[in-house]
């Protein structure tokens, strides 16, 4: 084999030190607030999947939770879990965020995700068929345990109830409608309810859906599939669907204009909150909180420390006018 020239070798070797440093900087300051050089913050909280191992995010700096994918939950049981089962597992959840804040979203499965004993008939196009909340809302009974479970489990702390694959008003109303029964049986003090944007049709609905929900928080995974018409998983397709894409992009400022219109906060759950390319993208944008695996929460801080929030900005409204993801990405790396 050919031996590398030695500068390439030492040049190899210095950025893996300077990554290593910065990754140990950012890992001091984990558990300070993220706020920008001219004092913007964003917070920046971590998806989970089940309560075990809570602690170790908290201590990964993570200022709340952003999505609880509910799924596991599920998925663990040779049938539907029930209420009790249920609302222990959200309860060690909340026990163990001390007061921060808990997003959950409702059980999002479907024909990609079947459940053992929730048998669904074969879809030619289960990622375009009954999924998310369109399965769930077709199930009242298991949506309504869940959020039974959910509401007992909350006490005084702040709990968030999100909607997947929401696209429809009709479908949010309804999920809606099935909180605000419950809630008359079992109050809760402090409960936002609102809807993931991972449908384009609720990003460009979401005008009018901001009027009604509490909160919105982009799963920028789904909504970059449906936008760009790329299935996630595909082998040799899947590489393009990119988030940083404008497209993407143009649906993601238009869901936080409609949101900070009126009054409302936006999330960014999916994977792009975690691209290191992204993160002052979604700022300039003014994406109010960024949700990413516990291990990736030291290096966003660190990244929305070392941002000028004006520049981002700038720098957001450049990225829209662009013409592909490639050329957003060149544009980051040249700012
Ligand atoms: C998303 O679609 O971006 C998301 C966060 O949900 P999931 O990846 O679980 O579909
Ligand atoms: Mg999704």
């Amino acid at each position: 084999s050919v031996a590398p020239p030695a500068t390439e070798v030492q040049r190899a070797l210095a950025e893996r030190d300077q990554r290593e440093q910065r990754l140990q900087a950012a890992w001091a300051e984990r558990h300070r607030p993220a706020v920008t050089r001219d004092g913007h913050a964003m917070e920046v909280f971590a998806n989970i999947g089940e309560s075990a191992g809570i602690d170790k995010v908290l201590e990964q700096g993570a200022e709340g939770i952003g999505l609880l994918r509910t799924e596991l939950v599920f998925m663990g049981h040779a049938q539907a879990p029930d209420v009790a089962t249920q609302e222990a597992e959200y309860r060690r959840v909340l026990d163990g965020l001390g007061g921060r804040p808990l997003v959950v979203r409702t059980l999002d499965v479907g024909g990609d995700k079947p459940l053992p004993y929730w048998p669904i008939e074969a879809e030619e196009n289960p990622f375009l068929g009954v999924r998310g909340v369109r399965l769930t809302l077709q199930r009242p009974q298991i949506m309504e345990d869940q959020l039974r479970a959910l509401l007992r489990a909350a006490d005084n702390r702040p709990l968030r109830i999100m909607f997947p694959m929401v696209g429809q008003m009709h479908e949010w109303r309804e999920a809606k409608a099935m909180v605000e029964r419950l809630r008359v049986e079992i109050p809760v003090a402090d409960l936002q309810v609102g809807i993931m944007v991972e449908v384009p049709s609720a990003a460009l609905l979401a005008p009018q859906l901001a009027r009604e929900v509490d909160f919105f928080s982009v799963g920028t995974n789904d909504l970059t599939q449906y936008a760009l018409a790329i299935d996630r998983g595909h082998p040799s397709l899947s590489a393009q669907a990119d988030g940083l894409h404008p497209a993407v992009l143009q649906l993601i400022d238009m869901t936080v204009r409609a949101a900070h219109a009126h009054g409302k906060w936006v999330g960014v759950c999916g994977e792009l909150a975690a691209d290191a390319q992204a993160v002052a993208i979604l700022l300039g944008l003014e994406v109010d909180e960024l949700s990413v695996a516990a291990r990736s929460i030291a290096e966003v801080k660190a990244l929305v420390r070392e941002t000028d929030f004006q520049a981002a900005r700038a720098l957001a409204q450049a990225a829209l006018q662009q013409d592909s993801a490639a050329s957003v990405r060149a544009l980051v790396e040249r700012s």
